[in-house]
């Protein structure tokens, strides 16, 4: 699971972290095109259903959010390489001004904070004032405090890059290449697991019907924003029609599960901290350096 992929630059803010590099993205695709299988999401689900073995080092890309990033610097890549990946796509920030209220967020710490560790603080802070109201519109909530317009901040490129969503063109285009699947992924990007039944369907057909509208073909997954899920929510993904849907956590959950597929973060950079992720060897290398005493590094956000 990967989400932003930014130009390469010696400056990035703390907070865009959780984003990749294009240059280390282009050397993860390498290294699976020739140590993985690479599916498409598609592909692995037909396996999972059928019950057959997967073949050895399966392996399936996903992007979320629907950034404009992503169809510039990844999809390039992608299909370079010839790998197939799945792509959810929130719906609201399609249209142009608009932004998803985390990368809202983001703009607004840096726009406190500057782009140092403090940025990242000032991120917390604001997802803690947004948490402190779990059952409101997180969406609703920042554009209430922070308006939807996003022209009053400082215009730093990056930044731009960083939290912009594709357009419907971009989103086009993508759908039209043969490596690209597009998935939904709600309208607001909200964390489903707090709304109300009829918020949930709301955010499930709507953000669907507007991907299938612009696509012209069936929108199949599902990703959960925020990696978000609970019994209620997955019931509501079943009725909606999709054929499976992809969560976070359990990262070690049954794959078997159609509508909880775990997938690996993929945040850093590093082709090795890339490759013992995917080959399942965070854990025993975080016990490891606790075991020695070594500092046990940790993720932002
Ligand atoms: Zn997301």
């Amino acid at each position: 699971m990967y989400h932003g992929v930014l130009p390469r630059t010696e400056t990035t803010p703390a907070v865009l972290r959780g984003n990749i590099q294009a240059d280390a993205l282009e050397r993860h695709l390498q290294w699976l095109s020739r140590y993985a299988r690479v599916l498409s999401l598609g592909e692995a689900i037909d396996l999972i259903r059928s019950g057959e073995r997967a073949p050895p080092r399966a392996t399936v890309l996903t992007f979320d959010d629907g950034l404009g990033n992503q169809a510039q610097f990844a999809l390039p890549l992608l299909e370079r390489y010839r790998l197939p990946a799945t792509f959810f796509v929130a719906t609201d920030h399609l249209r142009p001004g608009r932004i998803l209220w985390h990368n809202r967020l983001v703009l607004q710490a840096v726009d406190e904070a500057g782009i140092g560790r403090g940025s990242l603080e000032a991120l917390r802070r604001l997802r803690d004032w947004v948490e402190s109201d779990p059952n409101a519109n997180p969406s609703e909530r920042v554009a209430q405090r922070y308006g939807l317009d996003v022209a009053s901040l400082p215009v730093w490129e990056r930044l731009r890059i960083a939290t912009q969503g594709m357009s419907t063109d971009q989103l086009l285009s993508m759908s039209r290449s043969p490596v690209v699947e597009i998935g939904a992924h709600t309208v607001t990007h909200p964390r489903l697991s707090t709304c109300s039944i009829e918020e949930i369907d709301r955010e499930l057909t709507d953000g669907r019907r507007t991907l299938e509208a612009i696509i012209g073909r069936p929108v199949r997954f599902f990703a959960y924003p925020e990696g978000a899920w609970n019994d209620r929510v997955v019931q509501a993904v079943r009725r909606a029609g999709f054929q499976a849907a992809a969560a976070v956590e359990p990262a070690d959950g049954p794959l078997e599960d159609l509508f909880r597929l775990p997938r690996l973060a993929i945040t850093r950079g590093s082709k090795l901290r890339m490759v013992a992720k995917w080959a399942g060897l965070t854990g025993p290398i975080r016990t490891f350096r606790r075991a020695v005493g070594l500092r046990v590094p940790t993720a932002p956000g």
